[in-house]
């Protein structure tokens, strides 16, 4: 090894070279989607089917907490490029049990990736999920709509909101949030995902 460091396979698509995400699967311009109920705008850095989403499934699949960072840290600039100015960055809640088996939040690690890119402050705490029933046997789609149903704002909020999350799929859990978020004193709610399940892909 001439370099001296060791290829790293990109969780991507598997290319070697020295980072967990190669530069072909990191995105270079954010998808406008079509905002779900009650949000004012909707950005994704990659469509589901894509490096970036395999990444994602492959960091929460394995708990790799390092490449949850690496991920969020190669998507926050395309999403703070496309996002308009905020005043506050919330990200979607876990369950906490859910939270507490992967020993991480994806969203919340997104968030402060785009935190940090923004220079906006992240609020962990103003939404969170009760704990529902047992949600092995659900499929992904299914399970957070279900999640939709348990989200509560506990504290105000003001301004123009951010709020983040790894995936999106039907967008009613974002929906959701956004009207706990606007409830709770927020002028507008804008959302931004690492990737999402566009109409064409079913
Ligand atoms: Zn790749």
């Amino acid at each position: 090894m001439l370099s001296g460091v060791w290829p790293i396979p990109c969780a991507g698509c598997g290319a070697e070279g020295d980072r967990r995400l190669c530069s072909a699967c990191t995105p270079r311009e954010a998808l406008v989607l079509e905002p779900a109920e009650m949000l004012a705008g909707s950005v994704a850095s990659a469509r589901y089917d894509s490096g970036v989403g395999r990444a994602v499934l492959a960091a929460k699949g394995a708990r790799d907490r390092a490449l949850v960072k690496a991920v969020a840290q190669a998507v926050a600039p395309v999403l703070a490029a496309a996002v308009p100015q905020v005043d506050a960055i919330v990200p979607v809640p876990s369950p906490w049990t859910r939270r507490l088996i992967r020993g991480f939040a994806t969203s919340s690690l997104l968030a402060n990736a785009l935190g940090a890119e923004l220079g906006v402050p992240v609020f962990h705490h103003v939404l969170s999920a009760r704990r529902g029933r047992r949600q092995a046997t659900l499929s992904t789609r299914d399970r957070r709509s279900a999640l939709a149903g348990k989200l509560r704002a506990h504290k105000p909020i003001s301004g123009r909101v951010l709020l983040v999350d790894d995936v999106r799929t039907t967008g009613a859990t974002a929906s959701a949030c956004a009207r706990e978020l606007l409830g709770a004193g927020a002028s507008e709610v804008f959302a931004a995902f690492a990737c999402a399940t566009l109409r064409e892909d079913g």
